[in-house]
């Protein structure tokens, strides 16, 4: 509606500025302005907002003339359990003997909201180093533990010898897994201040929200209900105090990548964790264009972006919503745009091309786990995932970072690409973000599909870094991700174009892409 009526105002008193047709850069900001404006504040999963704006990028698919490739239309609704922890009426404390210290719920300590909470909780803390499981490399700090009825608090990171993949691998799920088969009860994460990526108080005011999962219990890794928190990196040496040991060792070990072993801390946490539950709707939505080759055509290369965001401000402070206008309206607006464009093409493609929109990645890749569980087309006939996550178009596009350029032959479609658009591929600069795990490729890779994700380009050290720096600091999962701060349309034209490139070497590949051999993530795919 706000569209149309825009365009009737501005006909009205414009005709001709209304009847030039819309440049590129016009079409690609026009999305992101729609998407992290006040129509849909601020795409929170489940939410009306979130709602609307998949109906505004259906709309666009159907306009484009894609085929609706979803359950229900162009759409694939997914039911998620809510589960809102109520800090104000949870209480933590540190117990040793008769002595019972209070922390603070916030300040000190995060209550995880993203598997089923435990109500009441009183178990011994033991630091479990890295908290690393992997067997495979001779690598398992669960081992020879007894965490039975334990909560296990592990710090994030490890050694510098254990690649990045691996040591990305093993958190999450992984670190679930271990800990539960070891008896553990819970677990709390701990941080290097130098790796905070946003400020505890931002963490603090993220954590407001309510956290999800699946409402299919085949889809839920956490199984039973656990006790799960984060420690503030700031207060964490309340949990050291009587180990004979303390965090800022801990924090020297980790920092330097070198290898740390666990030790009892000598103390036990009391919990009472005040939570509601409740059930929402959310929406994937999927378009597709029918690849043009006989044989090819019935396999599928996935363009994802992920459109859900953090929704409405609840802090009673500042704005209304949070816009995530690069986190993610920019990525969406960049599929939008290469559908568009791949649409209209005289040529196609040879393989179909899927244009998927998927929910609930602030939650916790759970959209496109759920698409990449069940698929709207035949499982085995999605070949690539391509996924664009805050590609960051604040600078001018020279080169791209490819995550997961070596793990799997479709780093050769993301090469030649660049090569034909005269970009160069620069290395991930901080491979310790664990980048490849922690956007909605992780979930095709965890079904055995090859996968890459696409950012801007930048070096350590140079003025881009500085950019990319800040905006971490001060944007990313904040208000100020905002349509006022200064975005390089002309650039993200250029890496639109880049991205269609990939779409289209991946989709006339003679064969379908593999994993290499010594890759990590092939295990997923055997
Ligand atoms: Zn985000």
């Amino acid at each position: 509606m706000r569209l149309v009526l825009f365009l009737c105002v501005a006909l009205a008193a414009t005709p001709v500025l209304a009847a030039a047709p819309l440049t590129d850069e016009a079409r690609w900001w026009g999305h992101v302005e729609t998407l992290a404006g006040p129509e849909f504040e601020g795409r929170l999963t489940g939410s009306p907002g979130h709602a609307r704006a998949a109906a505004y990028a259906a709309e666009r698919f159907k306009t484009y003339g894609l085929e609706p490739a979803g359950t229900e239309g162009y759409l694939q609704p997914v039911t998620f359990v809510v589960q809102k922890v109520d800090a104000a009426r949870s209480g933590v404390a540190l117990v040793a003997g008769t002595e019972t210290r209070a922390l603070e719920v916030g300040p000190d300590i995060i209550l995880g909201s993203r598997i089923p909470q435990l109500p009441v909780v009183e178990a011994p803390l033991v630091f479990i180093g890295y908290g690393l499981h992997l067997p495979e490399i001779g690598v398992d700090d669960f081992a020879g533990q007894d965490l039975r009825g334990k909560i296990a608090v592990y710090m994030n990171g490890g050694p510098g010898e254990i690649s990045a993949a691996l040591k990305s691998h093993s958190r999450g799920v992984q670190t679930w897994r271990a800990a539960q088969a070891a008896g553990a009860i819970g677990l709390i994460s701990l941080s290097s201040p130098k790796t905070a990526e946003v400020p505890w108080a931002r963490t603090i005011e993220n954590s407001i929200q309510p956290g999800m999962y699946p409402v299919d219990p085949a889809l839920q890794e956490a199984g039973a209900p656990k006790f799960s928190a984060s420690f503030n990196p700031a207060t964490a040496q309340k949990l050291f105090a009587r180990s004979g040991h303390s965090f800022a060792e801990v924090v020297a070990l980790a920092d330097a990548a070198k290898p740390m072993a666990g030790f009892d801390l000598k103390v036990g946490l009391k919990a009472n964790v005040a939570s509601t539950v409740s059930e929402t709707t959310s929406q994937n939505v999927v378009a597709r264009l029918p690849g043009s080759d006989p044989k090819l055509a019935a396999e599928h290369v996935v363009i994802t972006a992920h459109i859900d965001h953090l929704g409405l401000n609840e802090t009673g402070k500042g704005p209304a919503y949070y816009p995530g206008a690069m986190d993610n309206a920019s990525g969406v607006a960049s599929v939008l745009e290469v559908a568009r464009q791949m649409a209209s093409a005289k040529v196609k493609p040879k393989r179909s091309v899927l244009f998927v929109l998927v929910t609930a990645e602030e939650k916790g890749l759970l959209g496109s786990k759920y698409f990449a569980e069940r698929p709207t087309v035949p499982k085995a006939s999605v070949v690539a995932n391509l996924n664009m996550d805050m590609a960051l178009p604040l600078w001018p596009l020279t080169s791209v970072i490819v995550l997961g350029v070596d793990e799997s032959t479709l780093g050769d479609a993301a090469r030649a690409a660049a090569k034909s658009q005269g970009l160069d591929l620069v290395a991930d600069p901080y491979p310790d973000r664990n980048s490849f795990i922690r956007s909605d490729q992780y979930s095709f890779i965890r079904a055995g599909v090859p996968a890459l994700a696409f950012k801007f380009g930048f070096k350590p050290g140079t003025p881009e870094a500085e950019i990319e720096r800040a905006w971490r600091s001060n944007r990313y999962h904040g208000l100020a991700d905002d349509l006022s701060q200064p975005v390089e349309r002309a650039e993200a034209v250029k890496f639109n174009a880049y991205m269609a490139a990939v779409v289209l070497q991946a989709a006339n590949a003679s064969t379908r892409p593999a994993w290499k051999d010594a890759s990590f993530f092939k295990r997923f795919a055997d």
